[in-house]
């Protein structure tokens, strides 16, 4: 049968790829992470910096809970919206950890923070609703927003700023459609984080533009130099009505793998959204929703070496980074990513390949330095590199050594 192409979209057989389908870009983390597997696989040895999951192996006690799951014979649906005991266990930790009074009907247990946020935007978006994003963003924000048919709105924030919006950006970026903001702190990519006082300043625009705000906190356990960590919602009596908090096990746990995060919130956009899961995946997976509650009520004294461990880690990397000239690396003060400024290096020829601009940075520190990075263009961030340090010292170092050979070529 010979194809006639009447439309910009690809053809399979009888079907054909939807419009929604057609625009999305595959994750540049993954992407990325994929490609240094890759030529791994073809005998290159790879230094991967690519993929934000922590290399820590999951607690034993939380795999020991996982295990015993399995014998008692939780191996069946649960409640689509998760189980009760999850769901007490997350609500407990907000009003324990940030004195906010949460039940566990307004918890959503779900297949990571990733699947949260899709589920937050889908329950709270209608199609032309815009929702502020400032940026550098991670990288799933705005193709999550456009799959709901809502239009994602780029606040670009500054490098001498501190990577933080501002109220009066956020001010000057509000039209009649806007709906939502979306923040996120720590920061992924920039590790930015907000003091309290900073945040307040963005809640009283917030409320006096009548906006909702989804609070991407999945980092929150993360902070570095003795921060505490602020949940957004608590910051007014009126943000708990208007604010989705996401968070979940992947990063403070080093739990990547199990996929359980959830969306705090209002019962009534939580009961929605529990609505839409019980028709799109049901439950999250049972072993590891009974794998989370060991992890969050159980001993953290695992997170605070994680954290201490990081921290050691980031100021290796920064101190490295920044001795190689035109790189100029700022000290993220959470999650576990080096931002770093690669324009001092535009127009460069490093082995033979002029860098233009993030991309054509990272291809050449892949092909030529076997190192692998995120382009900041991914993030909506030209001009910078990410480098996810949940990685070894030794890891580290010789990757960072690398890169510096590499452009000492020039
Ligand atoms: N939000 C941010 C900012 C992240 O970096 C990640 C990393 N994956 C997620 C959400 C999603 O986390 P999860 O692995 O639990 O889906
Ligand atoms: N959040 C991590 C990262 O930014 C994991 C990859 C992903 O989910 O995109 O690298």
């Amino acid at each position: 049968m010979e194809w006639v192409e009447t439309s910009r979209f690809e053809r399979f057989g009888m079907l054909q790829v939807s419009r929604v389908a057609a625009s999305i870009q595959p994750s540049a983390t993954l992407a990325a992470a994929a490609r240094a597997k890759q030529l791994q696989a073809s005998g290159v040895r790879i230094r991967d910096f690519s993929l934000g999951e922590p290399d820590f192996p999951t607690p034993e006690h939380i795999c020991e809970a996982a295990r015993q799951a399995m014998v008692a014979g939780k191996t069946r649906y649960t409640q689509a919206s998760g189980t009760p005991e999850l769901r007490a266990a997350v609500a407990s930790h907000y009003r324990a950890t940030y004195g906010l009074a949460v039940t566990p009907d307004q918890v959503l247990i779900s297949n990571g923070a990733k699947h949260s946020l899709h589920n937050a935007l889908s329950a709270s978006l209608n199609p032309g609703d815009e929702v502020i994003i400032p940026t550098p963003y991670w990288v799933s924000y705005s193709d999550l927003v456009a799959m709901t048919g809502a239009v994602p709105v780029l606040v670009p924030t500054t490098m001498e700023d501190g990577f933080r919006l501002n109220p009066q950006a956020l001010r000057a970026a509000i039209t009649p459609r806007t709906k939502l903001l979306l923040l996120n702190a720590p920061s992924n990519p920039t590790g930015a984080v907000y003091s309290r006082a900073q945040l307040e300043a963005l809640a009283k625009v917030v409320l006096k533009a009548d906006l909702s705000v989804i609070s991407d906190e999945i980092y929150e356990q993360l902070m570095f130099d003795g921060r505490e960590p602020v949940c957004f919602a608590t910051l007014h009596p009126d943000l708990p009505a208007r604010t989705l908090t996401v968070s979940g096990v992947s990063k403070t746990y080093a739990m990547t793998g199990w996929r359980i995060g959830w969306t705090v919130g209002p019962a009534s956009l939580i009961k929605a959204m529990g609505n839409v899961q019980s028709q799109q995946t049901s439950n999250p997976c049972s072993i590891s929703q009974a794998a989370a509650v060991a992890a969050i009520t159980g001993d953290q004294q695992c997170v605070e070496m994680m954290r201490n461990t990081f921290q050691q880690r980031r100021d290796l990397v920064c101190r490295l980074l920044n001795a190689i000239p035109g790189i100029t690396c700022p000290i993220p003060d959470g999650a576990f990513y080096a931002f770093f400024n690669i324009t001092g290096l535009f127009g460069k020829t490093v082995a033979g390949k002029l860098i233009t601009n993030s991309v054509s940075f990272c291809d050449g520190a892949l092909e030529t330095a076997h190192v692998c990075l995120v382009p900041g263009s991914a993030f909506g961030a030209e001009g910078f590199a990410r480098l996810s340090f949940a990685t070894s010292p030794e890891e580290i170092e010789a990757g960072v050594a690398q890169l510096a050979e590499w452009l000492r070529q020039g």
